[in-house]
């Protein structure tokens, strides 16, 4: 016998084979399935596998009634994808307990096969509303669904939970798609693949890498079946656990296995009109109609101790056109920025960088070279015999305190080439040119004496408020505050007096 069904809530089940090509709906077919969808006891769960979701993957919303309901024993609401501190703090909010509800049937899709759970909502026969928050398989009868406690009898998708299943349903049809091409082209099997969370790309596991035109290849062939809108259809069989191997939880292995996980007691096979045919518990697209696949360029290597394999991402659906749209902004801006067209903009920004590197080295040469002015300055100004100097700068460079140590080395060299070194002791200070109460001025002291910089540094640090340290001739600090030199430059000018006294 075979059981063509096309569920609809209280709907009739035709069994007109030759309406199943005709039909938007997904077709579920059965030639071994002894099955009344739905089942006529209201008591007993509908097994996963068959569950309304996997009937019909368009169904929003379904009157089903309640089986079991229990507060769960678990307090944590199951983060269940949630990422956002915000949408975590907004369930931990809730000081409701949570509730464990089995029901008849459901159109919220439980964990499973690489897919993750649904959300939605349960309306209570007082007509309230509750989140249904996570749902899982329970046993092997059926999905357990997790939420705030009433009573309840209309389950629903809900515009958020129909977004989040419609971009799984994209992303994992297009996963099986990519798979067959992969394997019946380039003869690469699917190690694994991950539904990662909206937006990001997902991929699939693969035994090596690929070169671009290979990668143009598969998108290109995947892309010529979702042109001709491929239809996609579930064939369901009675599974005997004994008689398939288990594979990981989110393996392919076309027709060899079933995931460790499924426990549904229905083997499901997956079927795209004319390229694959693969076991799966998950929801489907009922056609590849409008599935436009993009795949990434390129593939990243996966080092592991034994094997090498490496990830292929791809996008379709709406994660596509969250690409695109996200990928124009940051072109878009960057153009504006950079005042050009956005073709240009490679070319502009390496422009832009190179220029950076050229006026960087420039930057570089000039401080160098007026930092040697600076040093021979101070030494003809100090005159002969004993140098006691402070010389206090206005400077909006980012490493205001490495330009003074830059200084200070250019005046050792410019001592180093005299022929006797004279006793010395230099005080320099910076500050930006607009100064406020939480400013910066740096300072740095270098003397011919170690005791010397360490003693005036005690004094600038008790006079002034100055934090800092050095070691051996070399001493710098910070000063937060406006510096003004009838101020701070004459407590300067009073540290090192009483020093040299
Ligand atoms: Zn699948």
């Amino acid at each position: 016998m075979i059981a063509y069904c096309t569920a609809r809530p209280g709907g009739q089940y035709s069994r007109d084979l030759e309406t199943r090509w005709g039909n938007s709906l997904p077709a579920l077919v059965s030639e071994t399935l002894n099955f009344q969808c739905p089942s006529p006891h209201p008591r007993v769960p509908i097994p996963v596998g068959l569950l309304a979701c996997q009937r019909d993957p368009l169904l929003r919303e379904l009157s089903t009634p309640v089986v079991s309901c229990r507060v769960s024993e678990s307090s944590a609401v199951p983060s269940n994808g949630r990422k956002s501190k915000k949408d975590k703090s907004s369930m931990q909010a809730s000081a409701q307990p949570l509730l464990e509800v089995v029901l008849h049937d459901t159109i919220l899709f439980p964990e499973g096969g690489g897919q993750p759970s649904d959300i939605g909502t349960l309306t209570s026969a007082d007509d309230q509303l509750w989140d249904v928050v996570e749902v899982k398989r329970h046993e092997r009868q059926h999905a357990l669904q997790f939420l705030i406690p009433g009573m309840y009898t209309i389950v629903q998708l809900g515009e958020d939970g129909f977004k989040r299943r419609y971009d799984h349903m994209c992303m994992h049809t297009s996963q099986h798609l990519l798979s067959a091409v992969l394997e019946a082209r380039l003869n690469l099997p699917t190690l694994s693949w991950c539904l990662t969370a909206f937006p990001s790309p997902c991929y699939v596991e693969i035994p090596r890498g690929m070169s671009l035109a290979e990668i143009t290849l598969v998108q290109d062939e995947a892309n010529k079946f979702v042109f001709e809108g491929r239809s996609v259809h579930v064939e369901v069989e009675e599974f005997d656990r004994n008689e398939i191997p288990e594979v990981a939880k989110d393996s392919r292995s076309t027709g060899k296995g079933v995931p460790a996980d499924y426990t549904g007691g229905i083997k499901r096979t997956v079927v795209i009109d004319g390229v694959d045919r693969n076991l799966c518990c998950g929801t489907q697209l009922p056609s590849l109609h409008n599935l436009q696949l993009f795949i990434f360029p390129h593939t990243d290597a996966l080092s592991r101790s034994s094997t090498t394999s490496a990830r292929l991402y791809f996008l379709s659906g709406p994660r596509l056109l969250a690409h695109l749209a996200s990928a124009n902004a940051l072109l878009t801006s960057t153009a504006a920025t950079m005042s050009c067209g956005a073709p240009e903009v490679p070319e502009r920004v390496e422009q832009v960088v190179e220029e950076r590197k050229r006026a960087t080295k420039r930057t570089e040469d000039v401080e160098a070279e007026l930092a040697a002015a600076i040093a021979r300055d101070i030494l003809r100004e100090a005159g002969p015999g004993k140098i006691v100097v402070h010389r206090h700068r206005t400077d909006d460079a980012t490493n205001a305190l490495g330009f003074l140590s830059s200084i200070s080395s250019a005046f050792a060299n410019e001592l180093g080439s005299r022929p006797e070194v004279p006793s010395h002791l230099v005080v320099l200070s910076s500050s930006p040119s607009a100064q406020t109460m939480s400013g910066t001025t740096v300072i740095m002291i270098f003397a011919s004496d170690e005791k010397v910089v360490k003693e005036v540094g005690e004094g600038l640090k008790g006079k002034l408020n100055i934090k800092g340290g050095g070691k051996g001739t070399r001493w710098s600090g910070k000063f937060t505050g406006v510096w003004k030199e009838g101020r701070e430059g004459l407590l300067v000018q009073e540290v090192l007096k009483s020093v040299n006294a």
